[in-house]
């Protein structure tokens, strides 16, 4: 560059030097008898000249070389990421002010950066004490961040660029972090014996650029006294069994011996009777709820034809209905196959057929059907009885919820028949809902995927 500059500013010396040279010598010839001397004097001047020049542009070239330098090998410090590099040019002109705004975009930068850098440093510290994993990774499933918990969890330093699947090798975990990839939207799910065997909540949320970012909070203490305690309400009803039916046998004998009761002894073995059968009912129920709350259980799951499963719940109330003077109709269902466990499935539709019955009124009907959707058959219980009050939808599906606690426990209620339903659905990887307005019905519905 330098070798440029001085080449630049000696010929733009010449061509001053040799312009007056030359209108000195036209000036001069008039004065012919002068000439030679004149001529001998302008070559002297000009050669002295043209060392003058090359003298100063040199000492131009050097200068402004330097100077240029100082901004070439201060963009270079920039590219290797030194944002402490200045130019420090303390001179005047075009040069002076290019090189201060530089060094002023540089200041701001190297602000920006450590910035960025403090606020990264307090998300590293923030998320190192959590006590949940948290694990970041790119789009082709290699990690880029974890935090400290989550190397504790899967006991290994954990490197950015390792394959996630080196590090957990669950598939229910791989698959979410999968599914949120593929479609950019949070997945939750809870693994069970996810990393020496305990179970946790995984939630996974997609990175704005590309990737996704997991959190793992262990819920095995959770897990395990939910489970002491399915287990408890699953032994005592167990225990209570036998002698329920003991109770129920001896008042049972009693009312039906030829040996004569009075009006009050009888009355009070009615009542014995009738609470030994709602105990009975739910100790059976809890025995149920506690079996299908805890998953334990493997579903047998075949393909069955949703009109199939309908015409036989509704066969089997065919008898309860006549009684309570309501007819069970059955919607036209879909040809589609559902994988279910039947047995299962047919406590379902019991529990919300023995609701319907029990809450259509006289001379109505209860309507049965499936339709057909694009990964489900949604199944439905349709009555016309006095509906639901929209407070108690939301949690109608809690065990031991119910709107009218007198009307439920009259009618034989436990509260628990919804809860039972819930939890059969879910299993089978469905989801339960109601619709219902008071005075026009309720209808609950449940979804089976296709088979
Ligand atoms: P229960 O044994 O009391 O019926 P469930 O869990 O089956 O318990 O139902 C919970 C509550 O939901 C009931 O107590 C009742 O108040 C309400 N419910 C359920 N099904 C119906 C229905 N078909 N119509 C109106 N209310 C209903």
């Amino acid at each position: 560059m330098k070798g440029r500059i001085f080449l630049k500013a000696l010929a733009a010396f010449a061509a001053v030097i040799v312009t007056m040279a030359f209108s000195i010598y036209f000036a001069a010839r008039n004065h012919s008898h002068e000439i030679n001397e004149i001529e001998g004097a302008l070559l002297r001047g000009a050669l002295l000249a043209l060392l003058i020049a090359g003298f100063l542009a040199a000492l131009i070239a050097q200068t402004v070389s330097a100077r240029f330098q100082r901004i070439v090998s201060f963009a270079e410090q920039l590219s290797k990421g030194n944002l402490q590099a200045r130019i420090g040019e303390d001179q005047d002109g075009e040069i002076a002010q290019v090189a201060a705004t530089l060094d002023r975009s540089a200041r701001r930068l190297e602000e920006s950066f450590t910035a960025l850098k403090e606020s990264r440093a307090q998300l590293e510290v923030f998320l190192n004490s959590m006590n949940d994993g948290v694990i970041a990774v790119s789009s082709d499933l290699k990690v880029l961040w974890a935090n400290h918990a989550m190397a504790d969890l899967v006991r290994h330093p954990v490197r950015a660029g390792t394959p996630v699947i080196e590090l957990v090798r669950h598939p229910d975990f791989l698959n979410a972090l999968q599914t949120v990839l593929a479609t950019g939207r949070r997945e939750s799910a809870i693994v069970p014996a996810l990393l020496g065997m305990k179970a946790f909540s995984v939630t996974v949320e997609p990175l704005p650029d590309g990737g996704a970012v997991s959190v793992l909070h262990d819920i095995s203490e959770i897990e395990r006294v939910e489970k002491t305690r399915r287990d408890f309400i699953a032994n005592v009803s167990h225990e209570l069994r036998t002698p329920l039916t003991s109770i129920r046998g001896y008042a049972e004998t009693l009312l039906d011996s030829e040996e004569p009761v009075n009006g009050n002894t009888r009355e009070f073995l009615q009542i014995i009777r009738r609470n030994a059968e709602r105990m009975g009912r739910l100790t059976e129920d809890l025995l149920v709820l506690a079996r299908v709350e805890s998953g334990e259980e493997k579903l047998d799951l075949q393909p069955c034809l949703p009109k199939r499963m309908l015409e036989e719940s509704a066969t089997a109330f065919q008898e309860s209905a006549r009684s309570a003077d309501v007819q069970v109709l059955i919607d036209p269902a879909p040809d589609v196959p559902v994988m279910a466990d039947s047995y299962a499935i047919q406590q379902v539709l019991a529990n919300l057929i023995s609701n319907a019955l029990r809450y259509a009124q006289n001379g109505k009907s209860i309507v049965l059907g499936a339709k057909e959707q694009r990964t489900h058959v949604e199944f439905f219980v349709r009555d016309a009885g006095p509906g639901i009050p929209s407070e108690h939808l939301p949690r109608i599906f809690e065990r031991f919820y119910r709107v009218d606690k007198a009307r439920s426990r009259e009618t034989g209620g436990t509260g628990l028949g919804l809860a039972i339903v819930k939890h059969i659905v879910l299993n089978h990887g469905g989801t339960v809902r109601v619709e219902s307005a008071i005075g026009h019905g309720s209808t609950f519905f449940f979804t089976l995927t296709k088979g």
